[in-house]
């Protein structure tokens, strides 16, 4: 968490929730803040606002403390959903937050991030995943993700009893996990307090050991494009666990080349790891009943990995591209399904991560995507793998069918 002052600025009653929500997390909490002094972070709640000029009260209150924001300081805006407002003046006001939330992002210093927590019409801002998104946004956890939107669409979710251990009890499956992100993801679950099901494909099968070794895990070698992946993750988890809270689609392939040389090798091998095995393997598990847990418990998660080629499209990607757009519109068709089950399903989105996948690009091309992003350099597999845990966790259980990039806020495709 932020270690310093955190202010809450606004005038709706969304503003007084938070800021009594902070005090239980023994924070500094203020509503003013003198001149000169450092705060770690802002809250701006514009709740109260019904058409656009109603947006500079706040707006330029918030300005007017930009400078006292530390290094690696946070801006969060909190604002109701554009989506839910059939009034013009009113849905302008609101699409008017987010514009000025993601040209913030592009003006924050030293490693400060600006993000948004978008709250369902009539959600109560005591809502578990209001808690959990506002924490993770304040913490480090987020430090990758800017000029990006967290949705909470519903009162679904339990805060954990220890927020270190969130996930205490819980049994992960990580795809791809050999090196790279899944390594990373599994690393992370394992620290939150899962037990872990570590998946790659048999040629991978020293590093998979290595790494089910360092998150006290098992194994499993497994080319995920197998008809029946789904199915066997199933039984190993029965077999070890006797349950299973939480699939990560990690595993995932490029085979760039401009669609004019594309040869249906490269075409096909992309979309069956990227896409139609993930599709394959969710059928399996919303098929079982191990991955159903009982109404009243934190239901089961799915997050699966997209990329911010899915979203702007890259050069040379065009089989990525569809099938990491295919995983978006996946995770928004799936949302509905996970729910009647009490869980979510949503995707992160990386931009540039340095890992051996992005070690291939031409070092020319490697710095040109360090450098275009407001944080100015290129994402840590831990990165990716922080935005996952959170959304795995059982306080984020208000979010689903969202596609949440973490990417520095970086201006092309990777
Ligand atoms: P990586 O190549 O380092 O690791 C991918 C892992 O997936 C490997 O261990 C590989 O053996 C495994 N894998 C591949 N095909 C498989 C299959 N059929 N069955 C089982 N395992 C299989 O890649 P990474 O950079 O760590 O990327 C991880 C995920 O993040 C991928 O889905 C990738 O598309 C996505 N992503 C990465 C970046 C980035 O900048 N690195 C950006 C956007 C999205």
């Amino acid at each position: 968490m932020v270690p310093g002052p955190v202010v809450v600025v606004g005038t709706g009653t969304v503003s007084d929730e938070i800021a009594s929500l902070l005090l239980t997390w023994d924070l500094d909490v203020r509503r003013h803040v003198e001149p000169r002094e450092r705060v770690s972070a802002v809250i701006a709640c514009f709740d109260a606002i019904s058409t656009p000029a109603d947006l500079s009260e706040t707006a330029l209150g918030l300005g007017r403390m930009l400078k006292q924001v530390a290094p690696s300081g946070r801006v969060v805006t909190v604002f109701r959903s554009p989506d839910a407002a059939s009034d013009p003046a009113l849905r302008a006001a609101r699409k008017g937050v987010e514009g000025l939330t993601r040209s913030l992002a592009h003006e924050m210093r030293a490693g400060a991030t600006a993000n948004g927590l978008v709250l369902a019409e009539d959600l109560d801002a005591g809502a578990p995943s209001v808690a959990g998104g506002l924490r993770f946004l304040l913490s480090g956890r987020s430090a990758f993700v800017s000029g990006q939107f967290l949705t909470v669409d519903s009162v679904n979710g339990v805060l954990p009893g220890d927020w270190d251990r969130p996930l205490e009890g819980q049994v992960a499956v990580v795809t791809g996990a050999a090196r790279g992100i899944g390594a990373s993801i599994a690393e992370v679950l394992h620290r939150d307090g899962a037990q872990l099901i570590v998946v790659d494909v048999p040629a991978a099968g020293e590093q998979l050991a290595a790494t089910a070794n360092r998150v006290s895990g098992t194994a499993l070698q497994l080319d995920i494009t197998a008809d029946d992946a789904g199915e066997r993750i199933l039984a190993h988890a029965r077999q070890h666990y006797g349950r299973l809270d939480i699939v990560v689609h990690n595993a995932g392939i490029t085979r760039d080349k401009l669609l004019a040389n594309m040869d249906p090798a490269r075409w096909d091998s992309v979309i069956a790891v990227n896409i139609e095995a993930q599709l394959r393997m969710n059928r399996a598990l919303l098929a079982d009943d191990l991955f159903n847990r009982p109404e009243g418990t934190s239901g089961p998660r799915i997050v699966s990995l997209a990329s911010t080629s899915g979203i702007a499209g890259n050069r040379g990607q065009t089989n990525y591209a569809a099938s990491k757009a295919g995983v978006m519109g996946m995770v928004a068709a799936s949302s509905a399904q996970l729910e009647a089950r009490h869980g979510t399903i949503n995707a992160v989105a990386p931009g540039f991560i340095e890992t051996e996948m992005t070690a291939k690009i031409p070092f020319a091309t490697r710095e040109v995507a360090r450098r275009l992003n407001s944080l100015n350099q290129g994402g840590r597999p831990d990165d990716v793998a922080e935005t996952i845990a959170y959304l795995a966790s059982p306080a984020a259980g208000g979010t689903s069918g969202l596609t949440l990039r973490v990417c520095g806020q970086n201006l092309v495709g990777a």
